[in-house]
């Protein structure tokens, strides 16, 4: 358990959250059930950082055996006992996830993957070329077969992140601070967190202050005189207009995993095509690091249309009505930093979780709330220590 401290001004809350996207959200959820008084301060809205351009895939297909899928597999669990206890307007759908090979030596691979990912306690179940239509009748022909995730889901990213806010705020427990800029983090004699300034307050103060600030979590931790090589990821989606549902699971080429382990900076496109509640597919999504740049990019979404009109030959009928870019919080290794700052006392993260930080969401805060309170840890959190790229050079 991490000890509060007893001394220094008086506080207004255990624990101050910057962030108000989905993963702060989720923190702040399992904080406040766990009983502790929690302020969440965000110079935005809800969800208006990189979880309001996100998808809401909750993906286990496309993640190696490692801690990344240990944190998904148990976020998974974690999601449906979310299903049940918010309401419905989330859209939590289970509708899995169907990985296709287009060549047999793609398929080779693809198979090696999802064995390796069985014995890390993964579903996954082939699926031969001839049945691929089964689960989705407008697949194009020719693909050389495939692996079906049931386990895979999706959930509306920007309400998901509202609601767990809103079941948070009921407990009683929950200050929610909106428009309103953490501009420094506060220490005190000793080198302990007492809270943060803020734009419209001042001083607010707690004995924990946690970076929830996803892609801008690096300069959070340099409010607090501290490195955390967080860094962009640029991302596309194309929306198509609302169609009858064409699209049933997730679908994605197997080219797609390698993509989202590459830590290459150049544009990779593997389109995921899913279908919505509402009509319109979704096909995303794009991945480049080029800083903070919103300009754009005809060659991201030409290519995603062209690999989307490959898997389902249909969509090459259909509009794209719009299209929305956000930026992924990258780490270099590819993993979220989660957990107690030990350059810090009193500091905490929970960011960097790139492209799958609403997926991850649940399962980082039932983390982080059990390492507050001394509750029992779902899984073994070294990984992700927030300290771990000190004697690196920082990655851009
Ligand atoms: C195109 C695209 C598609 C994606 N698809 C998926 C997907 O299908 N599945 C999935 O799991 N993930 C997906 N992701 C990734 C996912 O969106 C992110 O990992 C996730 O949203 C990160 O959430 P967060 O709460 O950490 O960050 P954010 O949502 O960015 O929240 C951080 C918040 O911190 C606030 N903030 C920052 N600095 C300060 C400050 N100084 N003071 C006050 N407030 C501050 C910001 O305003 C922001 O609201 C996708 C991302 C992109 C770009």
């Amino acid at each position: 358990m991490l000890t509060r401290h007893s001394s220094g001004p008086p506080r207004t809350s255990d624990l101050i959250i910057v962030g108000a996207g989905v993963v702060g959200a989720a923190c702040a959820y399992y904080a406040a059930r766990a009983g502790l008084h929690v302020t969440v301060v965000d110079r935005g809205p809800v969800a208006g950082g990189t979880t309001g351009a996100g998808e809401g895939n909750l993906l286990v297909s496309d993640k190696a055996p490692g801690p990344e899928l240990e944190l998904a597999l148990n976020s998974a669990q974690l999601w449906r006992d979310l299903a049940t206890e918010l309401p419905a307007r989330i859209e939590y759908e289970t509708k899995g996830g169907v990985v296709v090979a287009s060549t047999e030596p793609e398929l080779t691979a693809l198979r090696r993957f999802a064995a390796e990912q069985r014995r890390a306690g993964v579903e996954a179940t082939e699926v031969p070329a001839d049945r691929l239509t089964d689960l989705e009748p407008h697949l194009a022909p020719g693909l050389a077969g495939g692996v079906h995730y049931p386990q895979d889901a999706q959930v509306q990213p920007a309400l998901a992140a509202a609601h767990l806010l809103r079941a948070a705020d009921d407990t009683g427990h929950l200050t929610l601070r909106l428009g309103e800029e953490v501009t420094a983090v506060l220490t005190g004699r000793p080198g302990e967190v007492r809270g943060v300034r803020t734009t419209r307050h001042g001083e607010v103060h707690a004995p924990h202050v946690l970076n929830a600030a996803g892609t801008w979590g690096g300069q959070l931790a340099r409010l607090a005189g501290l490195e955390l090589p967080v860094h962009p990821r640029r991302g596309f989606v194309l929306v198509t207009e609302p169609l009858p549902r064409v699209v049933r699971h997730k679908v994605y080429s197997a080219e797609y995993v390698s993509d989202v382990a590459s830590g290459s900076a150049g544009l990779q496109t593997s389109a995921v095509v899913e279908g919505t509640p509402a009509g319109p597919v979704l096909i995303g999504a794009s991945r480049e690091r080029v800083g903070f740049d919103r300009t754009l990019s005809v060659e991201a979404l030409r290519r995603l249309a062209g690999q989307a009109v490959r898997l389902f030959p249909a969509l090459a009928r259909v509009r794209a009505i719009r299209t929305y870019a956000g930026f992924r919080p990258y780490l270099p290794d590819h993993l979220p930093a989660i957990g107690p700052d030990p350059r810090l006392p009193g500091l905490l993260h929970a960011c960097g979780h790139e492209g799958a930080g609403i997926g991850l969401a649940p399962a980082t805060g039932a983390l982080i709330a059990a390492m507050l309170t001394g509750g029992e840890l779902a899984l073994d959190p070294a990984p992700f220590a927030p300290d771990r790229f000190e004697h690196e050079e920082s990655v851009r």
